[in-house]
């Protein structure tokens, strides 16, 4: 009895060491499995002297445990030579030169937009939007634009029929905040505009602008003037100076252009103000007209309110000292790429 465990022993390991990774599987089925050579010899106990038999069971099982401890250390062998295999395979080379992947940014003229809405909405204002296709009414009669006003020709704005038209202004986006809202209102709106203009190095059919409005009761000039220059400081720099030259807007009254000290020499006189000290008309405002308030059902007599509006263009090109405004618009990647 111990010879034939011993012979299958032996049998065994040798058919172990000669194996690949499949049939090790097969193995053990075929010798330790139920049905398997190692249980049949048990049927031979039989023959076994009374005293032998607990010494041959301990014999079998010790043999089985090691055949056993054997199929899974040769098991465990194929998986790690597996593993490093790929592992190899696997590995990144972290010191190859990777394909330049060029990143794109944000355009200078959107980043204007954000940094101005940002900061208007850091003083209160609300933020909205309105659409660039506007009515004639929106557009100039609501906001008491004459009849024979010369923004109102045909080569001047961009009509699509006799009631539409690409607004000329952000302007309408109040109008349609004051019929919608009652007030008080504090309200930025910015967006694209389109005028019939001729390309030159200052003028685009195709512009940005930023408005703001506020309506509440016991509003006067100096809340206006005090946002403004606040806004001014802020934006521009503690040493900006501001000067309000009385102006004409339909939509005002009274109305006012804002001038601030030059960003070139900060108000000492240069080639870029022509001697002036001043960068001129870079604001337009005013207290809100009295018939604008109406024809949009809002109480002149109890409410008051101040508007302006400023190019966003304009601002960018005297941020970063742009000094033509196509620039801007012709997606040129060596310019953009500055930004
Ligand atoms: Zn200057």
């Amino acid at each position: 009895m111990r010879e034939l465990i011993s012979n299958l022993k032996e049998k065994i390991l040798s058919e172990i060491k000669d194996s690949d990774k499949n049939t090790l599987e097969e193995i053990r089925i075929k010798y330790l499995g139920k049905k398997g050579e190692f249980t049949s010899i048990l049927r031979n106990m039989a023959n076994v002297s009374k005293e032998e038999r607990p010494k041959i069971g301990e014999l079998i099982n010790q043999t089985k445990t090691e055949i056993e401890n054997k199929i899974n250390d040769k098991i465990e062998f194929f998986n790690k030579k597996e593993l490093e295999k790929r592992i190899k395979q696997e590995t990144i080379d972290v010191t190859i030169n990777k394909k330049f992947i060029d990143m794109g940014h944000r355009h200078p003229l959107n980043q204007t937009m954000e940094e101005l809405e940002n900061f208007f909405i850091s003083m209160g204002f609300s933020i909205i939007d309105g659409p660039e296709i506007e009515t004639v009414e929106n557009n100039f009669d609501k906001l008491n634009s004459p009849m024979d006003h010369p923004s109102r020709e045909m080569s001047d704005t961009f009509y699509i029929d006799k009631d539409l038209l690409l607004r000329t202004h952000t302007s309408p986006v109040q109008i349609r905040t004051m019929l919608s809202t009652k007030p008080p209102i504090k309200m930025v709106s910015a967006g694209r505009t389109f005028r019939f203009d001729e390309v030159d190095d200052t003028h685009s059919p195709m512009f940005h602008q930023i408005e703001g409005l506020v309506v509440d009761e016991n509003i006067n000039m100096s809340n206006l003037i005090e946002t403004l220059n606040t806004f001014i400081k802020e934006f521009f720099g503690e040493d900006m100076q501001t000067r309000y030259r009385p102006h004409y807007f339909p939509f005002t009254e009274p109305s006012a252009e804002v001038d601030v000290s030059c960003f070139n020499c900060k108000g000492k006189g240069c080639k870029v103000c022509n001697g002036t000290g001043w960068s001129m008309e870079l604001l337009g405002c005013g207290m809100v007209h009295p018939n604008v308030l109406e024809a949009c059902g809002i109480d002149s007599k109890k409410y008051s309110g101040f508007a302006f509006g400023m190019g966003i263009d304009r601002i960018t090109m005297v941020k970063h000292k742009i000094n033509n405004i196509r620039l801007l618009y012709d997606n040129d990647k060596r310019f953009l790429e500055q930004f």
